[in-house]
């Protein structure tokens, strides 16, 4: 449930409605942009059932929502949600190329977080917490990786993400990282969302490789519901019955999402895809479709790279492909992807 307040409403009244709603033992969380201020109701709704909130001095009304999830809508916040991931800015008008290898090396991180920044890239990201298939496939360097990430992101003056598969690591990764990463195969491990959202780092979570858009608000809801209010989604493709390619990537859902909820979107082409050759027409389809942004992997030699070697691009594609998303986000900037049916 939503209270939406009108224009002008005074402080006293806004802050009689918050103690209306606490003492019904629910929790009240205020949104508040330059026109608007919306209380989001937290709670069970049916205790506020004896208190007729639309009476309350300056309410303008009171929208119940039939979603299971409530922070994440964009009912509650009807601006999009603008992030900073260390110096840059995710969603409203900017477009943000998060890059790097899918594994950090010691051997190469240090010259891909050139490459990528050379390349235009904004944020440096690379795993060192790797959810490989098999046991036996590399698994991140752990520890010695992240300060190494670290250490190459402020080598190129970018902020870095890196992926966090376990509650024990959560502090350690908060300690190096600029955002933490919610991997696809964990979209679902609320312990792990709970232990993210109290680091208070933007938490980049992937949609899960066989959920629902609603199952993926549902995952957000759990950040901010916790009071991190910096959850930024990504979409990296769908598990499907075609072999064709690795994933099937849902660009359909971006524009959806982006009506539904106010959190920026980012694309995955990379595992989207799993082919190097296919990631710039997708990555450019991306940005097309109102995405904020692009998560893509990138390598400076791929054939040697210890994971992902098939979907890197090398620094001269990615370079190439930079300025062609932001070409494309300049076309449709202003064009309104959210909240007017029919655009
Ligand atoms: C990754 O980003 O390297 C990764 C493992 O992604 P996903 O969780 O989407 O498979
Ligand atoms: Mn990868």
């Amino acid at each position: 449930m939503f209270v939406v307040l009108r224009p002008g409403c005074t402080s006293e009244q806004r802050n009689r409605l918050v103690r209306a709603i606490e003492a019904a033992g629910l929790r009240a969380r205020v949104s508040e942009d330059h026109h608007r201020v919306v209380i989001g109701v937290v709670g069970d709704e049916d205790r506020l059932r004896s208190v007729a909130l639309e009476a309350f001095d300056g309410v303008e009304r009171v929208v119940t929502l039939k979603k299971p999830y409530r922070l994440a809508a964009r009912e509650f916040h009807p601006a999009d949600s603008v992030i900073k991931i260390g110096d840059r800015a995710v969603g409203g008008t900017a477009l943000i190329v998060m890059s790097g290898p899918c594994a950090v090396e010691e051997e190469s991180i240090f010259q891909a977080a050139e490459a990528v920044s050379a390349a235009g890239a904004d944020v440096l990201r690379g795993g060192v917490f790797k959810p490989r298939t098999s046991p036996y496939q590399f698994q991140g360097l752990g520890k010695p990786g992240l300060k190494l990430l670290r250490d190459a992101g402020r080598h190129v003056g970018l902020p870095v993400v890196t992926e966090a598969m376990d509650t024990r690591h959560i502090d350690l990764v908060a300690e190096y990282a600029n955002a933490i990463q919610i991997g696809t195969r964990n979209m679902q491990n609320f312990a792990l969302l709970k232990a993210a959202a109290a680091t208070n780092l933007p938490v980049l979570l992937k949609r899960g490789r066989a959920c629902t858009v609603e199952e993926w608000l549902c995952a957000a809801e759990y950040v901010l519901n916790d009071g991190n209010d910096r959850v930024i989604l990504c979409e990296r493709g769908l598990v499907s019955f075609d072999d064709a390619v690795r994933n099937l990537l849902d660009l359909s859902c971006v524009p959806l999402v982006k009506r539904l909820s106010h959190l920026p979107v980012v694309v995955d082409p990379s595992h989207g895809t799993g082919r190097a050759d296919l990631v710039p027409a997708m990555a450019r389809a991306a940005v097309a479709a109102g995405a904020d942004g692009l998560l893509i992997e990138a390598h400076p030699r791929p054939a040697d790279a210890r994971s992902d070697a098939r979907q890197a691009l090398t620094p001269e594609t990615l370079e190439r492909l930079v300025p062609q998303l932001h070409a494309i986000r300049e076309i449709t900037r202003g064009t309104p992807f959210a909240g007017v049916p029919g655009t």
